[in-house]
């Protein structure tokens, strides 16, 4: 048997039936991390001391035949989520030391039913990126060829689950960061509507945007970690007092009739040719199961990528004034406070945090409040309208996650602006807060391509329904790579 390969339902049911115990899973799990992260840096680090206790309170569980669906699962955390006594650093030189008091609601959840955590995951630097490149630390490389990136910024957390180094992790998404890595590495990525999921001890970066959520290898697992991460939370005044429904009941069904726009301005000139017909290859294989395709139109998404520029470094830069080296984190000794904070600042963050900051501080400054931030709330408006407009007329959107496949190391990292298109597809839905997930839907110069699949706020069990219908009638979601 090849624990490797193996679903969340599949270890379950060998868990419960003790065909094999939490001990064996995780330590096969840690072997493989310990042979494989060398190659790859899908993780910074890994809880092998703190793994013990999880582990024996897994399988009293199991034991007293009181197993949860999460039960002695091993899963990765994306390193800007909070894990209490665990190093948590967010991939910054600022915050190498910080071991947070306190544990994040999403985290706790699984905490409640006994999950086993193999590690925190490697990220672009406070998840600003596209590529894991801007990590302070390494750069996690793409399994599927280990001289491109893995996307970012949730990069750890796609090749994590992408090389079989955990059973599926947690990811975050501000701009595309879980959809956009889970493409680039062939796995499953969902960005839950905003506040569905607690925010509460996920290190902000664009507290408007933010959202945590599933990477997996198939769809069955994102709705079992959603049901399981989602709800209201008190420490969380944006999340939603929604309830939430078991995300599990919707797969299965029938697809038939169910409306899917396909917007025009989602397939534009200098998009990847192969990729494209990957995508119009998926979208016919959906119509061939009984959906209904409608062209639409979301006008203003050539606004998206500069709109997100303005709001999201906006945010951070506010957000990242707590790091002065005073209470927690990296510190610079300097002749007087001023001479400390900038010291502390300009050493502790890397350049692309620091492009963002200043960026943010800019457009917020007074005499610019109004050209930058205003108008790019305006607009943001406007993007939400045009969904809602959308939405009226079909029950789910379909789009390619990214215009290309992943790229080269390096490929990019000069050039920031090329670096932003890559989220083009993605930042959009953040903006307007909606819910979306990409899928594995094929190959395009031998990498993975994914499909977007968007719905309505907090539909998210229709998006798992398709999407699962879509996984089930094809074999994209069992290719692996080859990395033994
Ligand atoms: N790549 C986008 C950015 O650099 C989105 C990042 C994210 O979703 N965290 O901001």
């Amino acid at each position: 048997m090849d624990i490797a390969r193996l679903n969340i339902n599949e270890l379950r049911l060998l868990l419960d039936k003790k065909e094999v115990s939490v001990k064996e899973v995780s330590e096969y799990y840690l072997d493989r991390i310990d042979k494989l992260n060398p190659r790859l840096c899908a993780y910074l680090i890994t809880t092998n001391s703190n793994a013990e206790k999880m582990i024996d309170k897994a399988q009293k569980r199991i034991d007293n035949k009181q197993s949860l669906n999460l039960t002695g699962i091993p899963l990765a955390i994306k390193d800007n989520i909070c894990t209490e006594g665990i190093l948590t650093t967010c991939a910054s030189r600022i915050l190498y030391n910080f071991i947070p008091p306190y544990e994040s609601t999403a985290t706790k959840r699984l905490l409640e039913q006994d999950y086993i955590l193999l590690g925190k995951t490697n990220l672009d630097e406070f998840a600003m990126g596209s590529s894991t490149e801007n990590s302070a630390f390494c750069v996690t490389k793409n399994p599927w060829d280990l001289e491109t990136v893995p996307g970012g910024s949730s990069g750890g957390s796609a090749a994590a689950v992408a090389a079989d180094m955990c059973v599926a992790a947690l990811g975050s998404d501000t701009g595309g960061s879980i959809r956009q890595p889970a493409s680039f590495c062939g796995v499953v990525g969902l960005k839950p509507t905003y506040g569905r999921v607690s925010r509460y001890g996920l290190v902000a970066f664009a507290s408007s945007l933010d959202q945590i959520g599933p990477i997996t290898k198939c769809v069955k697992d994102s709705a079992i970690i959603l049901k399981t991460i989602s709800g209201n939370d008190a420490s969380d005044s944006t999340s939603a007092p929604v309830s939430v429904p078991d995300y599990e009941d919707s797969l299965g069904r029938d697809i038939k009739g169910i409306r899917v726009g396909i917007p025009k301005e989602y397939f534009i000139d200098g998009m990847d040719k192969e990729v494209e017909k990957v995508i119009k290859d998926a979208i016919n294989h959906l119509i061939s199961l009984g959906a209904e395709p409608i062209e639409i139109s979301l006008p203003h998404t050539e606004y998206a990528v500069a709109t997100y520029y303005i709001i999201a470094t906006s945010e951070a830069s506010s957000n990242l004034a707590r790091f002065d080296g005073v209470k927690y984190g990296f510190r610079r000794h300097g002749k007087d406070l001023m001479d400390m904070y900038l010291k502390t600042r300009s050493e502790g963050f890397g350049a692309e945090v620091k492009r963002r900051i200043m960026l943010g501080t800019y457009a917020l400054s007074s005499g610019y409040y109004d050209a930058y931030y205003k108008k790019a709330q305006e607009v943001r408006t406007l993007l939400k309208t045009d969904f809602e407009k959308a939405f009226k007329n079909v029950d789910l959107i379909l789009t390619p996650t990214s215009p290309t496949v992943a790229f080269k190391i390096g490929e990019k990292s000069n050039n920031p602006l090329q670096m932003y298109l890559s989220d083009i597809f993605t930042i959009s839905i953040n903006l307007a807060g909606l819910p979306a997930i990409s899928i594995p839907c094929g190959f395009a110069h031998d990498m993975p391509v994914g499909l977007q699949i968007i719905g309505r706020y907090f539909e998210e069990p229709l998006i798992l329904q398709v999407a699962y219908a879509y996984e089930q009638s094809t074999n994209w979601h069992q290719k692996r790579p080859i990395l033994d």
